[in-house]
């Protein structure tokens, strides 16, 4: 219970009491009825009550007045003529002020109340006396004085106040128009001003701090829910951090408990801190660049961004170990600290620093900028006591707002800048500013790379056939597959630019499995149900020719399918590789020895060396459109078309040509004993369902 609680309670039993007083009196006066029961009720009261005159002559006393002058004063009690309230309270011992009491007869107070101590009674008593005109008006010729035993109440606030006195936690009662009602000393402690100079004061003037929205909503919702409210405040005005409580009231008052926890705070900070920080070299790190980025892009002023990625840091790290590389990094963060100690410099990643420059972006303010980071970085670093290496640095910009207006565009358009600058070649010297271009590029690499595997799964990548023709019959001799992807977003990307991707991220030997194995379902159903017995091409990257798992995997898959190999074409495209390494013409040689027919595609656009033909075990060439394209149109002749033609021919191999289109070109194809094509002007790439339905028309001619 709280001493505010204990106000009440008094407050209500004193209402009460009064509220019968009246009654009784008022029937008592008229000789009404309900005499005796109203004198019973007052008699069984424990709050003791007397009406006296202005003599102060005891007109009327319950049975509990009775009672306790018959304990306390036996004698007195024997003789009724000696009925004088403020002899007896005299007699007593008590304090009690007669004039104060009396001063209600003459109008200038319309109650008294008094708190005295029963000196006669042998545990400490306390009695709360109130005095007030019975009648409606202070000129009342009678006055009626109760006495209630408050000292229990008195224990209790006592000890309550004993308890708040004594608590860790400052505590202070608000009253509900937020003066201060109350306050313990460890309030007053806290706020360094005489508790004497806080009370009845409004409690920002008081307690000096500002109700500011904050505290102002916290307060009213205490208020308006009547449920306490925990929270921690940060007081500016006292630049400490404080854990508050608001105990609301009914009656609109509200006890406020708070502690300062600057302490916690600082802890805190610094567990939170070290969260934000690169542990070796101290500087904020990636973490906290993106809530930094977060405050300064809501200011809108724009900065510059510049990313220093360390070329060869791996090898440092292998030449001269990890101790050196992390002396190495300490250095470069201590050194580019020191230099620009406006700037905001960051540990972006093991490799990388960044550094925000938040002057507005000018052309020579930026610069200055960079010439000043030049300078900076030049000298070698100190990687131990004895020797220092000279680092390679390479740069990228990005400026906000812009390439990019939220914490989230910047963050990337300086991962795509820097990640280009990673993979490209670009030297120390050259700064890489970021372009919408760079960001578009590195978007889609990105969803290439996370998308092309499971998107050939859930067949967002189809399969696309288009038919190798023989020009003399017109029959269908085989298909090549081809891939086709419609991305969710970025939508159709062409083979062109996904296969490169895919080479690049690592993917395509996965890929290309995937495919093959999609295209030859198709082929057992084509040799099945449709009397098929061509070839069906798969394109394979020379990069993943050189994987033994690949060419495992490749090896099992006529068996898997049930498919002879040779129905199998595998079209390889000339490449610097497929010479270079070691490990391709053994395995072409197992392909090839396997049953697998070999073609080798584009022929004659890419690193075309004729002493492949004989080094590796191919068995097709497909000449490139582009000597098709050659052909005129007006029957003239194609001299290097049929240089090439001339040249394949003497190798003894299966010939096709690719990417015909017109009439004109397979007339001088055919012309000169070519035979099988592949081109637009038979077939386009087709899909499945019209692979099959053109398949079934071919049956029925
Ligand atoms: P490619 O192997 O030389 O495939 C032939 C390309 O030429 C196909 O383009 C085809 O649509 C196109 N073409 C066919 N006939 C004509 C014609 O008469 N005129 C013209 N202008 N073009 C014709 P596509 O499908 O865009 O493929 C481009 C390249 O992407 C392919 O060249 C191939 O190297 C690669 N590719 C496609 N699918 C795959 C695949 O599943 N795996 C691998 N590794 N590479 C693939
Ligand atoms: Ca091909
Ligand atoms: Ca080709």
């Amino acid at each position: 219970m709280t001493i505010i609680d204990f106000f009440r309670i008094s407050d209500i039993v004193t209402l009460l009491l009064l509220c019968t007083i009246f009654l009784y009196l008022f029937y008592h006066v008229l000789g009404g009825i309900g005499l005796s029961v109203s004198q019973a009720l007052l008699n069984a009261m424990e709050t003791k009550l007397v009406v006296i005159n202005r003599e102060g002559l005891i007109l009327y006393s319950n049975g509990s007045w009775d009672q306790y002058i018959h304990q306390v004063l036996p004698q007195v009690a024997e003789d009724p003529s000696d009925r004088n309230y403020f002899r007896l309270m005299n007699v007593l011992g008590t304090n009690i002020s007669s004039y104060q009491i009396l001063s209600i007869f003459h109008g200038v107070n319309d109650l008294y109340e008094q708190d005295y101590r029963c000196p006669g009674s042998a545990e400490e008593t306390w009695y709360r006396l109130k005095a007030v005109p019975l009648g409606d008006d202070a000129q009342s010729p009678l006055l009626l004085i109760s006495h209630t035993d408050i000292s229990q109440m008195i224990f209790y606030e006592r000890n309550a106040l004993e308890v708040i006195e004594s608590m860790n936690d400052s505590f202070v009662v608000l009253h509900k128009d937020n003066t201060v009602k109350f306050m313990n000393h460890r309030a007053e402690l806290l706020l360094r001003k005489p508790r004497e100079e806080m009370l009845n004061v409004d409690v920002q003037e008081s307690l000096g701090i500002q109700l500011n929205h904050f505290l102002t909503s916290k307060l009213t919702a205490a208020r308006e829910t009547l449920l306490r409210q925990t929270f921690d405040y940060y007081a500016e005005e006292r630049k400490s951090w404080f854990e508050i409580t608001l105990l609301p009231h009914q009656n609109g008052d509200v006890a406020c408990f708070f502690q300062n926890i600057n302490d916690k705070m600082m802890t805190l900070k610094t567990l939170e801190e070290g969260r934000y920080f690169d542990n070796l070299t101290s500087l904020p790190n990636r973490e906290r660049l993106t809530g930094d980025l977060e405050l300064f892009t809501a200011e809108r002023t724009p900065f510059t961004i510049v990313t220093l990625s360390m070329k060869d840091f791996q090898e440092t790290n292998n030449l001269y170990g990890h101790e050196a590389a992390d002396q190495l990094l300490k250095a470069i963060a201590f050194r580019l600290q020191k230099a620009f100690i406006d700037y905001r410099i960051y540990r972006y990643t093991g490799d990388e620093f960044l550094l925000i420059l938040d002057d507005a972006y000018s052309g020579i303010d930026m610069q200055k900028s960079l010439q000043q980071l030049e300078e900076c970085l030049t000298e070698p670093f100190p990687i131990n006591d004895a020797a220092a290496l000279p680092v390679d640095f390479r740069k990228s910009v990005v400026t906000f707002p812009k390439d990019g207006d939220s914490p989230f565009r910047i963050l990337q358009a300086v991962d795509a800048a820097r990640l280009s600058l990673k993979n490209g070649s670009a030297s120390s010297s050259e700064i890489l500013f970021y372009t919408p271009e760079l960001g578009e590029t590195h978007l889609r690499s990105f969803l290439m790379k996370r998308d092309l595997l499971p998107d050939v799964d859930n067949g967002a990548v189809s399969l696309v056939y288009q038919p190798q023709v023989d020009g003399q019959t017109g029959s269908m001799t085989g298909v090549e597959v081809l891939a086709r992807w419609e991305h969710e977003e970025a939508g159709p990307i062409s083979p062109a630019e996904f296969i490169p991707a895919a080479e690049k991220a690592g993917l395509i030997s996965e890929f290309t499995l995937k495919i093959i194995r999609r295209g030859l379902t198709l082929l057992q159903q084509l040799r099945a149900q449709h009397a098929f017995s061509g070839t069906m091409a798969f394109n394979l990257s020379s990069s993943s020719l050189k994987e033994e798992a690949f060419i495992d995997t490749l090896a099992s898959l006529p068996a898997a399918f049930d498919l002879p190999p040779s129905s199998i074409e595998l079209e390889i495209t000339e490449t610097v590789e497929l010479t270079s390494d070691a490990g391709i013409p053994s395995h072409l040689k197992r392909l090839s020895d396997a049953g697998f027919r070999i073609a080798i595609d584009d022929f004659g656009t890419g690193y075309s060396k004729i002493n492949y033909l004989d080094q590796f075990p191919i068995h097709k060439i497909k000449i490139d459109r582009y000597f098709v394209e050659k052909i005129p149109a007006s029957r003239k002749k194609a001299p290097v078309l049929d240089a090439v033609l001339e040249l394949v021919r003497s190798v003894n191999l299966d010939l096709l040509i690719e990417g015909v289109e017109e009439s004109y070109q397979v007339e001088y194809l055919l012309a000169r004993d070519c035979r099988s094509f592949q081109g637009f002007y038979f077939h386009q790439p087709l899909r499945e369902d019209e692979l099959l339905s053109m398949m079934e028309e071919e049956r029925l001619k």
